[in-house]
């Protein structure tokens, strides 16, 4: 076979990996990324709880402190009541007492209500905290095996790159310049293969049968009338 047309097709194998590699090397911090996310939302979770405890706790010492406001109001009007002259009076205080009472009443109810929440959110807490320190050992495990992937894909990368270079160093520049033009303008791909189909690999167009021939004899470089690549004959 023509040595250009051999070089042209080994080029191809690594434009190819390299396209690979590079798509490889773009997704993979993505995925580091979406790990992290992940985390930061089980944390969050965690935050919100939190914040949610504060809230109860600071609710639960106001209507303690409502409670006991309550408790001297009572007491007072309970003080009040050997005090009044009148049935009229009399009858007033009494109705004061029952409505701290059920102010009281009131008060003690919310108060046991936020009791259960708060030993509710003990419970969700605990859950949480716990769920967040599965996920970030799994996170720190899953997010060094893909940094590990990212560093070796990196590194084929320059390796496949700098084989890249050298072996394209031995086409003449114009043929060089020609092939990576098609190779950008054609979704990387700049050469292609013809069978005993008779058509371009690269755009499925029917090869004439005096070009077949010329292919199949290898003897300089052709490229496919309707796209433009590079074309060599496989059997
Ligand atoms: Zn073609």
């Amino acid at each position: 076979m023509d040595a250009q047309l051999q070089t042209l097709i080994e080029l191809q194998g690594f434009d190819a990996r390299i396209a690979g590699l590079e798509t490889e090397a773009a997704r993979l911090p993505r995925q580091i990324e979406a790990l992290q996310t992940a985390l930061a939302d089980a944390k969050k979770t965690v935050e919100t709880i939190k914040t949610k405890v504060d809230a109860t706790k600071k609710d639960l010492r106001t209507r303690e402190k409502d409670l006991e406001v309550a408790n001297v109001k009572r007491q007072k009007l309970e003080a009040k009541l050997y005090e009044v002259k009148t049935n009229k009076e009399y009858s007033a205080v009494l109705l004061e007492i029952e409505e701290a009472k059920q102010e009281k009443a009131k008060t003690e109810e919310d108060i046991l209500g936020l009791m259960e929440m708060q030993e509710r959110l003990a419970v969700d807490i605990k859950d949480a905290e716990q769920r967040f320190k599965t996920r970030e050992e799994q996170a720190r495990q899953d997010e060094a095996v893909v940094r590990k992937k990212l560093a070796a894909v990196e590194q084929e990368l320059e390796i496949v790159r700098a084989e890249r270079r050298s072996r394209a160093k031995e086409l003449p520049v114009g043929v060089l310049a020609s092939y990576d033009r098609i190779l950008k303008a054609r979704g990387g791909v700049a050469v292609a293969a013809v069978s005993a189909a008779a058509v371009c690999g690269g755009c499925r167009v029917g090869i004439r049968p005096q070009a077949i021939q010329e292919l199949r004899a290898a003897t300089g470089l052709m490229v496919c009338e309707s796209c433009g690549r590079y074309l060599y004959w496989q059997e």
